[in-house]
């Protein structure tokens, strides 16, 4: 069989992503990581999963993983002596040695910065990708301050533990690795898509080369059988077979699905001046139905 490796080039060996989550409850992922492209990419290979059990960093009888806040408060913190004690036993290397490029140590936490594509992209890019999950209050901050390169929240809500935020992680950047998902572009085609649009004409006659969430933005909406489902048809444009009308089509539609659902992300895409001139007219048509 022929492989590629992680830099899409065809060679005989390839680099293995490997993700090491150290969690109190290690059950948590046997699930998560059982199904679809996930369980495909781990049984080929392409990624190593490896879960750590915090409880078996710990020396007294009752296996204590966490402490009472020093200055009081409202439950219990994660100490930092296992998590260290099981960071050190898997080989994970010190901060200052560490190839930033090559390994990276996440703390997940609420009051981390946010995780997006472009961060799953980075992550995609690692050799290796360890994950602390909390739990309580949280976690000791000298954990953060010692041993992790950053602090990862997976949106402004509080969980009850990482191990939901670090399934969310592993699933998103798996994804983006070459040889996980069926067509080698298909992570392109879709929401938050590649930073550049294929389509640089400024011409309104020419229709974009690239539909999806090309330049950043939301991916357009999608159809299947029937064409007709409860009085709801689909639209006529994508039962034609003018393959220009639906690229433009779908680009005026993704456009319209973001300033509706995420306005903030037009701010910081990438869009063609035709792209802004479809933008003009959907507003123009929002005001008129208003
Ligand atoms: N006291 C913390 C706060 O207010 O920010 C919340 C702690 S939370 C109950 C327990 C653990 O869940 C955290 O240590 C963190 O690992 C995880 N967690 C909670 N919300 C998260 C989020 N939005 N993203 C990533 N991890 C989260």
């Amino acid at each position: 069989m022929q492989l590629l490796c992680r830099r899409g080039l065809s060679c005989l060996s390839f680099l293995v992503m490997r993700f090491d989550l150290v969690t109190i409850f290690p059950d948590f992922f046997t699930s998560s990581f059982s199904y679809g492209i996930l369980n495909r990419a781990r049984t080929t290979g392409l990624v190593e999963l490896h879960t750590h059990d915090l409880r078996s960093y710990t020396h007294d009888r009752h296996k204590t993983v966490d402490d009472r806040p020093f200055g009081g408060g409202e439950g219990m913190v994660l100490k930092p002596q296992p998590i260290f004690e099981a960071a050190k036993t898997m080989g994970v290397s010190p901060k200052v040695h560490r190839d930033p490029a090559k390994e990276t140590v996440i703390l997940l936490s609420a009051q981390g910065r946010p995780f997006t594509q472009a961060v799953a992209h980075e992550l995609a890019g690692m050799e290796r990708v360890v994950m602390i999950c909390g739990r309580y209050e949280g976690v000791d901050e000298r954990v953060n301050q010692l041993l992790c390169d950053r602090e990862i929240s997976i949106g402004d809500y509080v969980l009850s533990g990482g191990e939901l935020a670090a399934a969310v992680i592993v699933d998103a950047v798996v994804r983006l690795l070459p040889g996980a998902l069926g067509h080698p572009d298909s992570s392109k085609f879709e929401s938050f898509g590649a930073e550049d649009i294929d389509n640089k004409s400024d011409d309104p006659q020419v229709p974009p080369r690239t539909t999806h969430g090309a330049g950043g933005i939301l991916d357009y909406p999608h159809y299947t059988r029937p064409a007709d489902f409860e009085g709801a048809p689909v639209p006529e444009v994508l039962q034609g077979g003018n393959h220009d009308a639906i690229r433009a089509w779908r680009r005026r539609m993704a456009l319209k699905k973001t300033l509706e659902n995420r306005p903030d992300l037009l701010e910081r895409s990438n869009l063609s001046k035709q792209d802004l001139k479809l933008l003009e007219e959907i507003r123009r048509e929002k005001l008129d139905e208003a």
